[in-house]
């Protein structure tokens, strides 16, 4: 199964996704931490997508649709994968559709769609620190999910930090992108009848909401 988490920056689809990643034995492929990767290693792709991601708007289709489909024939994706941050354009959505019915013919697709008030995402997105060791990448808020220590991630050790694109400047440059997009994102979902949406207003019971959906939608 295909899992494709929809939702505007910061509304928990890194962290959810995370979870069900762990719960579902899923890998989950995240297009922000693919790019923000290459941007530090200084590829050729980094390079050319660096100054698209740090002004808050979105690295053109070619590139990200070529770079996730080369992602999609690795083999630990091939029996399915929780989507965080792809698609976010209906061209995109379009190509993963393609993609799969190539390639993964008896795959399941699902879209999950978090929905949270403009508001509360900027304030989540401002106060929003993320662990740098990537192979913890443990998310905290000052606000309401503290570390412990200062700057510190409870889980490892590592050093926090704000992301460089989390300032309130961008968030609404980036919610104004997703806003453009999402209806018609959206309704492409819907469409194809796989579409569930909800506000997570709860970590524990949206993932509960979301795994007995899942639950449903794989018998089906
Ligand atoms: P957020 O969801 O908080 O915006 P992400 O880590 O998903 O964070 O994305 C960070 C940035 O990476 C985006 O603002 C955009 O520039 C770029 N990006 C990520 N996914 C895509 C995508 N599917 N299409 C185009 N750009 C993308
Ligand atoms: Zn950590």
């Amino acid at each position: 199964m295909y899992i494709v988490m929809l939702g505007a920056p910061g509304t928990g689809k890194g962290t959810i996704g995370k979870i069900l990643s762990q719960d579902l034995n899923l890998s989950a492929l995240s297009t922000g931490d693919i790019f923000r990767e290459q941007i530090n290693k200084r590829t050729v792709l980094g390079k050319k997508i660096q100054s698209y991601i740090e002004s808050g708007n979105l690295v053109p289709d070619d590139v990200t649709i070529e770079t996730v489909k080369s992602r999609l024939l690795e083999d630990d994706v091939k029996d399915g994968a929780i989507l965080d941050g792809f698609p976010r354009t209906v061209a995109q959505a379009e190509a993963l559709r393609i993609f799969l019915k190539e390639n993964r013919p008896q795959a399941k697709r699902v879209a999950i769609e978090l929905d949270v008030p403009d508001d509360e995402i900027i304030r989540r997105v401002v106060n929003r620190l993320i662990c740098t060791n990537k192979s913890c990448g443990a998310i905290y808020n000052r606000e309401t999910k503290p570390p412990k220590q200062v700057g510190i991630c409870d889980i490892c050790g590592s050093e926090l930090k704000r992301r460089k694109d989390d300032n309130e400047e961008t968030v609404t440059k980036r919610l104004g992108i997703y806003h453009q997009n999402s209806k018609d994102l959206i309704d492409f979902y819907r469409k194809n009848n796989a579409l569930y949406s909800i506000y997570p207003k709860e970590l524990d019971v949206a993932v509960k909401n979301i795994k007995e959906f899942l639950e449903e939608y794989r018998r089906k």
